[in-house]
């Protein structure tokens, strides 16, 4: 077994769609980004190299690079798990926490528990998704930021 966390930021904008965990927010504000943005992707990202001893998104997918500009970030939790598979290892579970100070997510838990467990290849019943305020204090809690952690467990494949 292996354990791997990640942990992502993004400044809040008006004006910017916002994607969280791949799915769409109805927000008048969303995150800045050189790809959509979405900081659970981000983190769910990063929770899976670090597993796998791969390093960081930033390593693999560069904030420079043209390729990613305005890239669904489900791609980079795709191309994840295949450098997880290339290593021998796959998904167990994960639980994700989500810090923002609005809007309530409660009406999009169902689905960015389902688009995660597609990503990852997983039954929905092992993504856990929490989504909590940071109680006004911070970016987080000026409503100027979403942060996100991640953590997810992998197992050898064949096992
Ligand atoms: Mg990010």
């Amino acid at each position: 077994m292996r354990v791997g966390h990640g942990w992502d930021i993004h400044r809040l904008a008006s004006g910017r769609q916002f994607k969280l965990g791949g799915v769409l927010i109805d927000w008048d504000k969303g995150p800045l980004g050189h790809s959509d943005g979405d900081a659970l992707l981000h983190a769910l990202c990063d929770a899976l190299l670090g597993a796998c001893a791969l390093g960081d998104i930033g390593l693999h997918f560069s904030d420079s690079d043209p390729k990613w500009k305005d890239c669904d970030s489900g791609r980079f939790v795709t191309a994840a798990v295949e450098m997880a598979s290339g290593r021998g290892f796959r998904p167990v579970n994960a639980d994700v926490t989500i810090i923002l100070e609005a809007p309530k997510l409660a009406p999009y838990r169902e689905a960015i528990t389902e688009n995660i467990a597609s990503l990852l290849g997983l039954p929905k019943e092992r993504v856990n998704v929490k989504a909590k305020t940071a109680e006004g204090f911070g970016p987080e809690g000026a409503g100027d930021a979403v942060s996100c952690h991640a953590v997810v467990l992998m197992e050898e494949q064949g096992r």
